[in-house]
């Protein structure tokens, strides 16, 4: 006999719609439109654009880039902001932030090229990340990097190789490992021993007085990025902080100079219903451990600014019954959208009309037509009885979304859409049938 299913206890209902949307005003669900972004009926996009379509909040990236700003400054720390490019490389997202005065934080050529074309100053970049090839660094050094984050010895020397060719000096901090647990998910954790990120604590000051020695390389700095969705609370941040201020004293001790701490990115976003770190006890733990050592700071920040102000729009293809589940199934998949498949996230998943908002929402499996069984947005979801054709919104998809997708199943990639205020914009065309196919080719044997 089958043990009887435990009960769910509060903190395990998922948030209904109308908590979703209290905590995201960038969203509200009109009596006539049905869920707006900002003043854009989602609706009136599914009707100009089609689905699946990515919708970003310009009035988001800047609110939440502001208030991140705004704590630093109340903490009074001179810190500069880079955007994690990776979180979403849309050029639009990144014209947004850069106008309100975001750098950029890259981790590849294309990266870079990004940056500098949505009129980032390559000053105020910086290159972080475990691979970068020689043919990338000469064209970080060329276009004038404000900083190259180095993650080992062997790296080093190809930094060193770099500069020569290119007559430059690299301005380097040095990429510790600090071995703290950050408690995200194994996939998104980099700052514990075991990762593949960074250089061990220990092994920081022999590789930092190396670099100072090194033709073509200025040691100006150290960094730490230990991991990503951090909600659980500021102990490891504080920690891998206080590892990093000892650090820095133990470097100016042995003569060496240090103007930079860059303290990474990682802050979290509550997806359901997580604890949501403040930007004010980022700041907090920052001022702590290391507000009073004299150096430029920086931050890395994605997820919390571009996470947020984005949502995943998408039709509902049909839904299907076997036996008593209801699978919803969309014309959005994991190639689209693959945080569900690859880290078990969970994304709120909104109806679009107000009648569906309001009806009655039973379980239902949602999925996307992908085949694979990885390819579920969610099991046991509450949603209410959708037709062909009806739309719903996957919340908090600006970051990590997009920037993420592929073609699987010979799909093509979704169009991305700015709206800011009451207007709205393609600010990426969704990908034709033709370009899919475009650049593939036939050896010349089989052509004929
Ligand atoms: C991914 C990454 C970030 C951004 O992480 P978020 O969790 O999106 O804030 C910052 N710095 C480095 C080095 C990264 O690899």
């Amino acid at each position: 006999m089958a043990a009887p299913a435990p009960a769910l206890l509060p903190e395990d209902a998922d948030p209904t719609f109308a908590e979703l949307l209290a905590g995201r005003p960038h969203l509200s669900l009109h009596a006539h439109d049905g869920l707006t972004m900002e003043e854009v009926p989602l609706a009136r996009i599914a009707r100009e654009v089609g689905t699946p379509t990515w919708i970003y909040s310009a009035g988001t990236l800047r609110r939440r880039f502001h208030a991140l700003r705004g704590a630093l400054e109340e903490a009074r720390l001179p810190c500069e902001i880079h955007f994690a490019v990776k979180a979403n490389p849309n050029l639009a997202v990144l014209r947004t932030l850069a106008a309100e005065g975001a750098g950029a934080d890259i981790v590849s050529e294309g990266e870079l090229r990004l940056a500098l074309a949505a009129g980032i100053d390559p000053g105020h970049v910086v290159f972080s990340g475990v691979g970068k090839t020689p043919a990338e660094l000469r064209f970080a050094l060329a276009q004038g990097v404000g900083q190259i984050n180095a993650e080992s010895a062997e790296e080093v020397a190809m930094i060193s190789a770099a500069a020569a060719e290119t007559g430059r000096t690299a301005q380097v901090a040095l990429r510790v490992n600090p071995d703290v647990d950050a408690k995200t998910h194994a996939k998104i954790t980099t700052g514990k021993s075991e990762n593949k990120f960074g250089v061990p604590i220990a092994e920081a000051p022999a590789l930092y007085a190396r670099m100072a020695a090194t033709p073509g390389v200025q040691p100006v700095g150290v960094a730490v990025h230990i991991g990503s969705q951090i909600t659980s609370g500021m102990a490891a941040y504080a920690a891998a902080y206080s590892a990093l201020a000892d650090l820095v004293r133990a470097l100016r001790a042995d003569g060496l100079p240090v103007e930079r701490v860059d303290c990474g990115g990682g802050l979290g976003i509550p997806y359901r219903h997580e604890p949501a770190p403040s930007p004010a006890a980022l700041a907090g733990a920052i001022r702590g451990a290391l507000g009073n050592l004299g150096v430029r700071l920086m931050v890395e920040p994605g997820r919390w600014i571009c996470g947020p102000a984005g949502v995943l729009l998408a039709s509902v293809i049909l839904s299907k019954h076997t036996g008593a589940r209801r699978f919803v199934i969309l014309d959005a998949a994991m190639n689209d959208l693959v945080r569900p498949a690859m880290y078990e996230a969970w994304h709120g998943i909104v109806p679009i009309s107000p009648a569906a908002f309001h009806a009655p929402a039973t379980p239902c499996d949602v999925v996307g037509p992908v085949c694979e069984t990885g390819d579920t947005f969610a099991r046991n979801r509450g949603l209410p009885a959708l037709e062909p054709g009806s739309l719903v919104a996957f919340l908090d998809a600006g970051a990590y979304g997009a920037a993420m997708s592929s073609t699987y199943n010979a799909r093509p990639l979704a169009a991305e859409v700015l709206a800011d205020g009451a207007r709205f914009a393609v600010v990426r065309e969704r990908q034709t049938q033709d370009a899919l196919l475009a650049a593939q080719r036939l050896p010349a044997w089989m052509a004929a």
